[in-house]
């Protein structure tokens, strides 16, 4: 990893030491959405970086850590933000079903109390699919997004 695209957490992971990324320009990375077309970033965009991950000694290490962590976007461990998320909704329909006082989020992959669930009738749980906190940053997402093209 190069210095600015770590996050802020301490102690910084060992692996990152080993990241075959390290002073490879981040823009790479982390493309902007300059390059995005009305169905998202063409998959060769992130080409390069993948090809940098996929000779990666810290290549599981590093997908690992931004599966735990649904708020990281680009590239991490030779995968795009949208394809960590199919990983963790692949996870999480493979885990055994949670108990009755919590449930999965697929979007984050986190067993998470009933009550950190937003209400949904239409559901057979009557719960919303995802947490709440993963419902917010979605939307706030989608807000932001929206400004973008607006703007
Ligand atoms: S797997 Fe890719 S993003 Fe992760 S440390 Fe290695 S080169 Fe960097
Ligand atoms: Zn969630």
């Amino acid at each position: 990893m190069t210095g600015p695209i770590i996050p802020d957490r301490e102690p910084t992971p060992l692996w990152m030491r080993y990241a075959a990324c390290r002073g490879v320009d981040p823009n790479m990375f982390f493309p902007t959405p300059t390059h995005q077309g009305p169905g998202g970033m063409p998959p060769a965009v992130f080409e390069p970086a993948k090809r940098i991950c996929a000779e990666c000694p810290a290549i599981k290490a590093c997908r690992n850590y931004a599966l735990a962590d649904p708020s990281l976007d680009g590239i991490w461990g030779g995968t795009t933000e949208n394809e960590r998320r199919r990983i963790r909704r692949r996870q999480a329909r493979a885990t055994p079903k949670a108990s009755k006082t919590e449930k999965w989020c697929p979007t984050c992959a986190h067993l998470r109390p009933l009550d950190e669930f937003n209400l949904n009738r239409a559901r057979p749980d009557g719960l919303h699919g995802e947490c709440a906190v993963c419902g917010r940053e979605r939307a706030e997402r989608q807000r932001a997004e929206r400004q973008r093209r607006t703007a």
